[in-house]
């Protein structure tokens, strides 16, 4: 879609240019012209006095539709091993290949991932597509695209997941521009529609609303989904399930990164992978009553985890802000001390099978979300259930 000017009814009144907010159009010998920056959000269109502009709709073919089939899983790979989003995209690109009675194919880029890509048949894939190669034991986005790139030209599938992690967040975009069609990060919910489109949900404008995006003239639909979101598929090998190994060119193999040297980072726990988390929210009135939820935390094998405010006070690590900027998480347990329970924050943490939320308002929002409710001081009751916990007892007997 693009914005043109009928050149023999613009008057040069400039309305258009006052009304765009991305300076995307100027006057030349007394006509409107649009440059590249226009953002198509039609507000000249609706000022211009004259009916002078209007959308013209893009001469892209539509793509064939019905050429395309089946969900495509891109497996990640950090060294030999599988990254765990994985075998949560299978777990949900299984059940949206179910609804369309399609196929799911899984495609492992990488080096030394055999193993790995053949026990992705026990969980529910249709087809493994491997591409193993030395050039590709570290991610680098050229080779990366051109393998994935491979494999859609290849299976033609109707969807295409991918993590939302970093090497996702890389490779995805990349791969959407070279197909041609629509992505859309951060999905929190998947559904198909009778006719295969894809419904990408996820929050937009700061999680005030949840986004229903479609992708309807093109294939295939791409969506990024973050590390704990969805269900992890479950352990299940389908009839014919089969692995094939693929190969690259040299020319497709080649990158202009070399990787010297890689250091690992000193790995920290994440608190996505935590089974038990003590939130901690604005309700805490001084750092140092962190110590609360420490203490708590530690008696309870778990970590701590904040809300934003936290993380920008300076009271907690980005690694621990738990919500729509920060990390999902999916615990056995969550305790919510002095938290509200704004969207943003409930947004990373629905997953949790239990919420134990303490707040002194009964209004909270953060109690229509929890399982158990405590309506209280939080520095009266957070003392006595670490005082039951050091005596021995039982979370379910102290709470
Ligand atoms: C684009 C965008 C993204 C965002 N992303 C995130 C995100 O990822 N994560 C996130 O957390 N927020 C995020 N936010 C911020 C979010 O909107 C809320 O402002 C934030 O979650 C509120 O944090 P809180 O619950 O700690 O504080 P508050 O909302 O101030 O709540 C404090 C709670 O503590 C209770 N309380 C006070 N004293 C006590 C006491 N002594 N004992 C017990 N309870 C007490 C109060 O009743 C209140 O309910 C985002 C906002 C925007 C706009």
């Amino acid at each position: 879609m693009a914005l043109k000017v009928i050149t023999d009814r613009c008057t040069g009144c400039g309305r258009c240019i006052t009304v765009c907010p991305f300076d995307a159009v100027y006057l030349e010998n007394d006509v409107a012209v649009i440059t590249p920056g226009c953002r198509v959000c039609r507000l000249c269109i609706k000022e211009c006095p004259e009916d002078a502009l209007y959308l013209e709709e893009s001469s892209q073919p539509e793509a064939d539709m019905a050429g395309h089939s089946g969900v495509l899983v891109v497996a990640e790979a950090v060294e030999s091993k599988l990254h765990p989003v994985t075998l949560e995209l299978m777990g949900k690109g299984r059940e949206l290949a179910d609804e369309l009675q399609q196929k799911l194919y899984v495609v492992v880029i990488g080096h030394g991932l055999k193993s790995a890509a053949e026990e992705l048949l026990q969980y529910g894939a249709d087809e493994v597509w491997l591409y193993e190669d030395a050039s590709l034991k570290h991610f680098r986005i050229e080779p990366h695209t051109n393998a994935a790139a491979h494999a859609v030209s290849g299976l033609t599938p109707n969807i295409v997941l991918i993590g939302a992690t970093p090497v996702g967040r890389s490779l995805a975009p990349r791969l959407a521009v070279r197909l041609r069609t629509g992505l859309t990060a951060d999905c929190t919910t998947l559904k198909v529609k009778e006719n295969g489109d894809l419904v990408q949900i996820r929050p937009a404008f700061g999680g005030d609303v949840m986004a229903q995006i479609v992708t309807p003239q093109h294939r295939p639909q791409m969506a990024t989904v973050r590390h704990k979101v969805m269900d992890p598929a479950q352990r299940f090998r389908r009839e014919g399930a089969v692995l094939r190994q693929q190969e690259l060119t040299d020319s497709a193999l080649a990158s202009r990164i070399r990787v010297h040297s890689v250091h690992r980072r000193r790995e920290k726990p994440s608190i996505s992978d935590a089974e038990i988390v003590v939130a901690v929210g604005r309700g805490v009135k001084e750092q140092k009553d962190l110590k609360l939820a420490d203490d708590l935390a530690r008696l309870l094998g778990g970590q701590v985890g904040v809300t934003r405010p936290l993380v920008e006070m300076g009271w907690g690590d980005h690694t621990q802000q738990i919500g729509l900027s920060g990390r999902s998480i999916r615990p056995k347990l969550l305790i919510a001390l002095g938290i509200s329970g704004a969207v943003q924050f409930t947004a990373g943490a629905s997953g949790a099978e239990c919420v134990v939320a303490i707040n002194s308002d009964p209004d909270a929002p953060v109690f229509s979300s929890a399982h158990y409710g405590l309506v209280g001081d939080l520095y009266e009751i957070v003392p006595k259930v670490i005082a039951g916990l050091e005596r021995g007892e039982s979370i379910h007997a102290v709470l």
